[in-house]
């Protein structure tokens, strides 16, 4: 890495940066970071920087709470104005620290006084499910649509209050037009590439598309853009939010994932033969086959908040069965149709995904689950798509397919039964992940609703 090496210290010096945020990510998918004079990073990319990991979340027990950071060269990145302005988890405004500072950020690799792996680092998790797939061959290559709403703030509180009245596709010169290209720019000095923004269905709600990348580039890119976004929105004395439902009655924010297997030998796309059905080779049948298997405990992973399962339910444009098809907006799997670049366009999306995922997790689960099918030739049931779908049972919909968890509980119980996707997270993972979810929905099913006061309280 002596390449990247060289080219990061010259940045340093040309661009005078004072600070260097050294960042990492814990299993529930919060950013974390720690912070050192630029004086310091040499001596980091050396010895690591040591940290006590006992209080991060799902990170270690107390006896085991000596860890190291080790920068990822290829993560360096600038922080552009506008984000480092307000650069607090929240989002929140704090012009007034730090001003004149140019502050650098690299993604770090957590590991063990001996130098190994931590087996609680997410981001390691991905790397050895993409180890796996290096051995049978192939490349994984993702591209996600994020989705979130812009909200207005008010003294400082997030109101749900959506900050525009517009719909999906809508043009318009409002601030929220500049909001997003802003976003956009800021993104792309930190090159992460997007391909396309846009408003949603949804009043405050928008979507960037992702440029096609490695599976843990994007994932690093995806904790970058969440206080990316936020930081940009907190300028404007607006709340970005990736909460996945954040209005009942309204469209919730997805995390839709364009998936492709690169062929490592030819270069190919695995997923394409034109002459097939649906222009689906044997491998993508199988693929899609292993991702439907494990869908229930893989939704653990994917769609993490209690919130989540208010977001996939019927009528909003999110998936509810475990099925797959071309048109079916309730698809949790869907192969669009091929534009004149079939290599390029012949992608597996999965739809249950949202932005409150630990993309680590989400990408390596997602992964495993699609080799293991191809592993085992998994059948792939067939395809339902929307005329199949609707016409079944008049207006009550009740197709014939497996259905998702419909909540957090659901899914946590479906990830005990899962012996895959539990080996693919590892033991450390596996149980910070169930511990502090199990914690999280106990404390939410404890809670009376206004809901059922609403509904029950005047009649019983
Ligand atoms: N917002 C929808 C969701 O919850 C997705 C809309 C779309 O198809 O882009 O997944
Ligand atoms: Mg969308
Ligand atoms: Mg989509």
């Amino acid at each position: 890495d002596q390449q990247y090496y060289d080219q990061v210290m010259a940045r340093i010096e040309h661009e005078r940066v004072r600070f260097i945020n050294l960042e990492f990510t814990d299993v529930v998918g919060m950013a974390k970071c720690v912070t050192i004079p630029v004086e310091q990073f040499n001596d980091c990319l050396t010895h690591g920087k040591w940290f006590d990991g006992s209080s991060i979340e799902g990170f270690a027990r107390v006896a085991e709470s000596d860890m190291y950071l080790f920068p990822d060269l290829s993560t360096f990145a600038i922080l552009p104005d506008k984000v480092r302005l307000s650069y607090t988890a929240e989002g929140h405004r704090s012009d007034d620290i730090g001003n004149a500072d140019v502050v650098a950020r690299v993604i770090c690799d957590v590991r063990t006084p001996d130098g190994e792996h931590f087996d609680g680092d997410p981001r390691a998790t991905l790397m050895q499910a993409l180890n796996l797939a290096r051995e049978m061959g192939f490349q994984y290559k993702v591209a996600p649509e994020l989705e979130f709403f812009l909200l207005s703030l008010e003294n400082e509180t997030p109101k749900p209050l959506p900050h525009d009245r517009r719909g999906y596709f809508d043009l318009s010169t409002d601030l929220a037009a500049t909001v997003r290209r802003q976003m956009v720019y800021a993104l792309h000095k930190m090159d992460i590439n997007i391909e396309a923004s846009h408003h949603e269905v949804a009043d405050g709600q928008h979507e960037l598309d992702f440029e096609i990348a490695d599976a843990l580039r994007i994932a690093d890119g995806l904790m970058t853009a969440k206080y990316v976004l936020k930081a940009v929105a907190a300028q404007h004395n607006l709340y970005a939010t990736f909460l996945p439902k954040p209005f009942f009655g309204v469209n919730g924010s997805g995390l839709h994932i364009h998936q492709q297997l690169i062929n490592s030998s030819t270069g190919r796309n695995a997923f394409l033969n034109p002459q097939a059905d649906y222009a689906l080779s044997e491998e993508g049948r199988w693929f899609i086959a292993g991702q439907l298997a494990h869908a229930p405990a893989m939704c653990a992973l994917l769609a993490p908040l209690v919130n989540s399962y208010k977001r996939l339910v019927g009528g909003y444009e999110a998936p509810v069965v475990i099925n797959w098809g071309r048109i079916n907006r309730q698809a949790l799997i869907r192969v669009p149709r091929l534009g004149s670049d079939s290599e390029s366009t012949m992608r597996v999306e999965l739809r249950c995904t949202d932005p409150s995922c630990n993309p680590y997790l989400a990408l390596a689960v997602m992964l495993r689950a699609g080799l293991d099918g191809i592993q085992r030739k998994l059948t792939l049931p067939a395809a339902m798509d929307e005329n199949l779908f609707l016409h079944d049972e008049g207006d009550r919909l009740r197709p014939r397919a497996p259905m998702l968890p419909a909540t957090l509980g659901e899914a946590l119980e479906a990830l005990r039964e899962d012996p895959l996707i539990r080996e693919t997270l590892g033991d450390a993972i596996y149980e910070g992940f169930l511990d502090a979810k199990g914690i999280e929905w106990t404390e939410y099913r404890e809670q009376v609703h206004p809901w059922e006061i609403q509904r029950y309280l005047s009649v019983f």
